[in-house]
C-alpha cells in the first residue's frame, strides 16, 4: 500500500524505513525492503508492523546506498513473510515492490509455471518480477516496458535489477508514485509526505509514465518509451 525507493550516496536503510513510517498512515498488514549490499540484493521483510521489519533489520541490516521498501496491504495471498514485498524471482536477481492488483495475475502465472518457472508467494506480485526476468536481455527498461505489456490492472512498480546496480526504475499506471529530487540522490514514494524530510522537489507522474533513476539524474517516458519533460515542484507545505 506504500512505495518508497532511494538511490544516492547514503546508506538506504534508515531512509527508506522513515519513509515507509511516514506512509502508515495508508493501512498496511507487513512491510519489507530490498538493498543493493556487497553481496548483492538482499530482502528482508515482515508480516506485521514495521517494528517487526526493524527488529529484524536489527540482527541483519542491510548496508548499501540503493534500495525500495514497501507496506504491504494484501489483496492477493494472505498477510505473511512470504507473501510481503519486495518480491524476486529464481535468480534472485531482480527485486520488485508493488501497489495495486494486476488482474491478469493467475493467467500470467499458469503460463509462467508452464515455462518452468517456480513461485514463492501467493501474491498477484511475484509476476511481475518473473516477467521482468524472463524479458530480460541486458537492459532494465526495456525489460520493465516489455513486462508491463503482459500485466492488466493498477500498479505502481519500484524495480532493482543486481545487473544495473545504478538505476532504480519505477512505474505508474493507476496507482499513485512521485519521484523526489535531491543532490547526488534521488527517491521514490507514495506520497509527498514520505520525502518531505529530503527533498522537497518533486515529479508528480501521471498514469502511463515512468521513472528512471540514477544518482544523479531522472529520466522521464511514457511506458512506451517516449522521453517526456515535466516541471518540477518545489512543495512549500510541511506534513
Ligand atoms: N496486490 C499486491 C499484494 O497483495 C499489492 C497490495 C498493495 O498494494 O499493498 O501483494
Amino acid at each position: 500500500c506504500g512505495i518508497v525507493g532511494y538511490i544516492g550516496n547514503q546508506n538506504s536503510q534508515g531512509i527508506l524505513v522513515e519513509g515507509l513510517k511516514k506512509l502508515e498512515y495508508r493501512g498496511y498488514d507487513s512491510a519489507g525492503i530490498a538493498v543493493f549490499t556487497k553481496d548483492g540484493l538482499q530482502i528482508v521483510k515482515s508480516l506485521g508492523r514495521l517494528a517487526n521489519l526493524e527488529n529484524k533489520l536489527e540482527g541483519h541490516p542491510l548496508v548499501g546506498s540503493a534500495g525500495i521498501g514497501h507496506t504491504r496491504w494484501a489483496t492477493h495471498g494472505k498477510p505473511s513473510d512470504a507473501n510481503s514485498h519486495p518480491h524476486t524471482d529464481e535468480t534472485h536477481k531482480f527485486s520488485v515492490v508493488h501497489n495495486g492488483i494486476i488482474e491478469n495475475y493467475l493467467e500470467l502465472k499458469e503460463q509462467l509455471m508452464a515455462e518452468g518457472r517456480h513461485f514463492s508467494s501467493e501474491t498477484d506480485t511475484e509476476v511481475i518480477s518473473h516477467l521482468i526476468a524472463r524479458e530480460y536481455d541486458g537492459d532494465i527498461v526495456k525489460a520493465v516496458q516489455k513486462a508491463i505489456q503482459f500485466m492488466r490492472g493498477a500498479f505502481a512498480l519500484g524495480v532493482l535489477t543486481e545487473y544495473e546496480p545504478d538505476k532504480l526504475v519505477a512505474v505508474r499506471q493507476a496507482s499513485p508514485l512521485i519521484i523526489g529530487l535531491g543532490d547526488g540522490e534521488n527517491f521514490i514514494g507514495s506520497d509527498i509526505p514520505a520525502l518531505l524530510e529530503y527533498t522537497r522537489n518533486v515529479y508528480i507522474l501521471n498514469d502511463g509514465e515512468m521513472a528512471v533513476l540514477s544518482r544523479d539524474a531522472v529520466e522521464l517516458m511514457t511506458i512506451e518509451g517516449n522521453f517526456i519533460s515535466r516541471e518540477m515542484i518545489t512543495v512549500d507545505w510541511d506534513a
